[in-house]
């Protein structure tokens, strides 16, 4: 079977190939791709600039949905026209780190960074990587699963430390592609009464407000310069006593320091290189700084709110780009101010021009 796909090289070196591939063996399943959604690590791939271990030439794609064309022999959880999507994340399911999150398997591969992904017609995954949607869920929505389970992931993160979570005050910062995510999950998952989204883009603002995010308070007041060191005194009442930063702003960052209240935890998810904050302050609140990385054991209840709330889910989709114009694709993910997640569709009328045009 031939599948048609996009190859990365780096340096902004895109290149369509046509491949021949094998019939599903063993516990593998054959997936025909139909969306891909584009973030940031796909950008620093394109552009080369990614600094993570990453291996040229690539298949990208890690946020994809599909449908399965067949399954080996031995896939006993999938059949044919099932609606898919799966993990970044291709743990080894026996390593120490593994039993207790997947995503930070010590003999770790990423899905679409040090393997081939999903940026091509069709390809073979193991089934114990995939996830089945709701026969009914929009796959436009479903290729936003990976996304969605990062914010997912953190949020448990953050509530199992806190396991009086849903009654606290939480501030998310950034309104983008993983902004959103932690908020659906805080409210939708996790059942959490407020959350305020902030960004300095106001009508991100107005879409996380209209998506159910309290308008921003105290990060308001505060200014986007993130001096926010003697905001308030420790027992003001102000302040958050959890803050998901997603911007990737160093600024954001010191002024989540500074927004915290005592006892208070940022889960920090936006890839700061480096940042100069008052450290003193962690002490002084007695305060927690978190980490998180990929949304591996979340999938199934992220596909049950994709299911149950396309109207929110929506909300992360900016463009949507036949695959064959991947160029202009990358182009409309770089102009972070305007676009939300953008979707490289391999199905659909023009993608489906590509597929016959094919040799
Ligand atoms: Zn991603
Ligand atoms: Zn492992």
């Amino acid at each position: 079977m031939q599948s048609k796909g996009i190859v990365l090289h780096g340096g902004k070196q895109l290149e369509m190939v046509t491949a021949e591939l094998q019939s599903p063996a063993g516990s593998q399943v054959l997936v025909r791709t139909h969306a891909v959604g584009l973030c940031g690590s796909d950008s620093g791939l394109y552009l080369g600039t990614y600094e993570g271990p990453r291996n040229y030439p690539l298949y990208f794609g890690h946020e994809w949905s599909g449908t399965v064309v067949s399954v080996g022999p031995d896939v006993t959880r999938f059949r044919q026209g099932d609606k898919v999507t799966g993990d970044c994340s291709l743990y080894c399911g026996t390593c120490q780190f593994c039993g207790r999150d997947k995503n930070l398997c010590q003999h770790i591969e990423k899905f679409g960074i040090t393997v081939d992904g999903a940026s091509r017609q069709l390809f073979l995954q193991e089934e114990r990587y995939l996830y089945r949607a709701d026969p009914g869920a929009d796959l436009d929505l479903v290729a936003l699963s990976e996304p969605l389970a990062v914010g997912a992931h953190a949020a448990r993160r953050v509530r199992e430390a806190r396991p009086n979570l849903a009654k606290e005050k939480i501030l998310v910062l950034g309104g983008g592609a993983i902004g959103l995510s932690c908020l659906f999950a805080l409210k939708v998952l996790e059942g959490c009464e407020y959350v305020e989204l902030y960004d300095l883009v106001e009508e991100r603002v107005a879409k996380a407000v209209a998506a159910g995010a309290a308008s921003p308070t105290d990060v308001a007041a505060a200014g986007g310069d993130g001096d926010a060191a003697d905001y308030g005194g420790l027992y003001s009442g102000r302040g958050y006593d959890a803050i998901f930063e997603t911007s990737g702003s160093p600024a954001a960052f010191r002024m989540a320091v500074g927004l915290l209240r005592p006892l208070g935890a940022v889960m920090a998810l936006g890839f700061i290189p480096s940042v100069e904050f008052g450290l003193k302050q962690i002490t002084l609140k007695a305060a927690q700084i978190m980490g998180s990385i990929g949304g591996t054991g979340e999938f199934d209840r992220v596909l049950e709110f994709v299911a149950g709330y396309p109207e929110l889910a929506s909300q992360l989709v900016s463009h949507r780009v036949p695959f064959d114009e991947a160029d202009r694709a990358f182009a409309l993910a770089a102009d972070r101010g305007r676009s939300m997640k953008v979707l490289l569709q391999f199905q659909g009328p023009r993608a489906g021009q590509a597929r016959r045009g094919a040799p």
